[in-house]
Formats: structure tokens, sequence, C-alpha cells
């Protein structure tokens, strides 16, 4: 028998949806595809985002410092590992269900709760891009810098957000754990929200105040894992040239040279579409036979059949 194709799937954020009940309804949907892509004989690894719910809460436990002075602010990293959890509970019991619903009972599903390495020296540190939390006026974004010393940032186009530090991850702490339960067909999600960031010091690991891009942490799972496919599932079918303006020009299969090309010319957002492409870029020039796909969640099948999405290559 051929050897499965091993892929990891990063789900973006329309994936899991903005609130408890959106998220409980798109993990079924997310499940779908997921379990399409099993059903084609693929190895699925699963790593996500967590940009809304890390914002919902850290603002419940700002909230909870203001009913409880007692109550120390809670530290980003916890928010992560919070995020983690919530998720993993919400999406492995979607995944499970799907699987039991197609007949599918060899297949376990769990969470690994993962940290993720960064440098304590990342220049990201001094420069906030990630966005995080809800979509807000330019009036709630001026009132959330003004109470909470935020750094809030507008997003594509689509309305203020507040922007943390976001470096690079380094190394997966837990990646023995998680190849030895993929290696065994286990389906894993693990890195959620790009993994729980932490600095080394000596034996202690220390959370660090950032989130980490899932799309780099999902790069860093796939090479570590040696897959032959990293899907990055979003809410555009393509990523475009000219996105937006005049010329716009939707990708189907570009080379790293041509993508490297692209992104100089400053094609993609960054904090959106850029770490996209640059994770894109890493992981196909990574080792020979390695591809990525960037295309919409609901058509993952056809992307990974070759008929959509955009493709990029050595
Ligand atoms: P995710 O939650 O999946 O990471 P993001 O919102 O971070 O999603 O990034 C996807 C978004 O990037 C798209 O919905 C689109 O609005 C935006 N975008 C920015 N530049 C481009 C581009 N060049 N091509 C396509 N989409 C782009
Ligand atoms: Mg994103």
């Amino acid at each position: 028998m051929e050897k499965k194709k091993r892929i990891v799937i990063a789900l973006g954020g329309n994936a899991l949806g903005n609130t408890l009940p959106e998220q409980m309804k798109a993990v079924k949907i997310t499940s779908r595809a997921i379990v399409d892509l099993i059903e084609e004989g693929c190895e699925v690894v699963v790593a996500h985002g967590n940009g809304p719910q890390v914002g919902m809460v850290n603002n419940a436990m700002i909230a909870l410092t203001h009913e409880d002075p007692q109550q120390p602010n809670t530290p980003l990293s916890v928010c992560v590992a919070m995020s983690q959890a919530y998720i993993g509970y919400d999406l492995q019991n979607a995944l499970r269900e799907e699987l039991l619903n197609r007949g599918i009972e060899d297949i376990p599903v769990a969470t690994m709760i993962t940290q993720v390495r960064v440098d304590p020296d990342d220049p990201a540190f001094q420069t906030p891009s990630k966005p995080i939390g809800r979509f807000l006026t330019k009036e709630q974004a001026d009132l959330m810098a003004e109470k909470y010393d935020y750094i809030m940032k507008e997003d594509a186009g689509r309305g203020y957000r507040r922007v943390v530090a976001s470096p690079k991850p380094q190394e997966i702490i837990e990646i023995g754990t998680i190849r030895t339960m993929v290696n065994s067909g286990d389906l894993v999600i693990a890195c959620g929200g790009g993994g729980i960031p932490v600095t080394r010091q000596g034996n202690h690991l220390k959370g660090a105040s950032a989130v980490i891009d899932k799309d780099f942490a999902s790069c860093l799972l796939a090479k570590e894992l040696d897959a032959d496919f990293l899907i990055i599932l979003t809410a555009v079918e393509k990523a475009a040239i000219n996105y937006g303006k005049p010329g716009e020009k939707w990708l189907d299969d570009i080379t790293v040279d041509e993508a490297k090309q692209y992104i100089e010319e400053g094609h993609f957002a960054p904090g959106s579409m850029l770490p996209k492409v640059q994770a894109a870029v890493e992981f196909a020039e990574s080792k020979p036979g390695r591809q990525a796909l960037i295309t919409l969640l609901e058509k993952a099948k056809d992307g990974i059949l070759g008929k959509t999405g955009t493709r990029i290559h050595l």
C-alpha cells in the first residue's frame, strides 16, 4: 500500500467563529472538511489560530480583576493556554462525532496542550503586530487604547483590533509526544493559537507576553513531523496579487521564487495573508517534494485534489 500523505492543517479564524455558539457551530463544518481529507486517505494533524478566542479570554480575565482586586492580571501565555483547551475541547468532540458518523471508529482524537519556545531577543517584542480579539470601530479602539494601554491597529480594511508581539516559533516543546501520537494513528490537535509562547530559563519554561502566529507554528509543526503538505485554511479561496485593487489576480500555482517576488513587492497584508505565504514558502523550500496550499476551509478537499487554492512548491 502507498504510504499515506501526511498533512498539517492550519485552521484560521473562520473555522472557529467569534463567539461560544458560533464556535460550536463552526467546528461541525470544519470537522466535515477535515474528515473529508481523512476519507481521501490522508493522515491529518490539526493546528489552529485563536485570535478572537484569546481576545475573549483576555477580556474575561480583565473583568475578573475588576470584580476581585485580589486577582492579578492574567498573563497572555495563560490566556493562550485557556484558549487551546477551550478550542481543543470543541474541536476534538466535533471531530470524534464526525468520524463516528462516517463509521470510522479506529481514529482516536486528542488535543495536546502545546508550548512553543520563542527567543526573548526576538525583535517582534519591540514591534507588536499580531491582531487579536474583536474588530472594533475607531472610537471603540481609541477607548481601549486609553483604558488598558493596548496598542490598536487597523486590520486589512475590516476594523480595529488590539495588536500584540508575535515572535517566531523556535521549538515545539511537546513535539516528541505529538510525533508518537501521530505515528500511532491518532488525530492530534496541536500548537493551538500558535502554541503557548515560552522562553527557556535553565530548566524552567517562562510564559511570554505574546501570541505566536499559527501560520508559522503550523509550518514548524509540519517540518518537525516530516509532513508532505501544509494546508492553510482561511477565509479566501486563493491568495491574490493586487488584492482588492485594479489588476487583482488570484494565484493558482506558484513557485517558491515567484512567491518570494510577490512578497517583496508587498502584495500580501502583514498580519493576515503575509504570514501564510511566508509559512508556505518556508515549508515548500524546506525539503524537495513538500508543498503548501492556501485555500478556503470548504474547499480543502478540492484543494488537495489540485482543483483550487494557491499551491506553492519549489
Ligand atoms: P486567518 O484567521 O485564517 O489567519 P486572516 O484574516 O489572518 O485569516 O487572513 C486572511 C485574510 O487575508 C483574507 O480574508 C483577506 O481579507 C486578507 N488578505 C490580505 N492580503 C491578501 C491577498 N493578497 N490575497 C488574499 N487575501 C488577502
Ligand atoms: Mg491570521
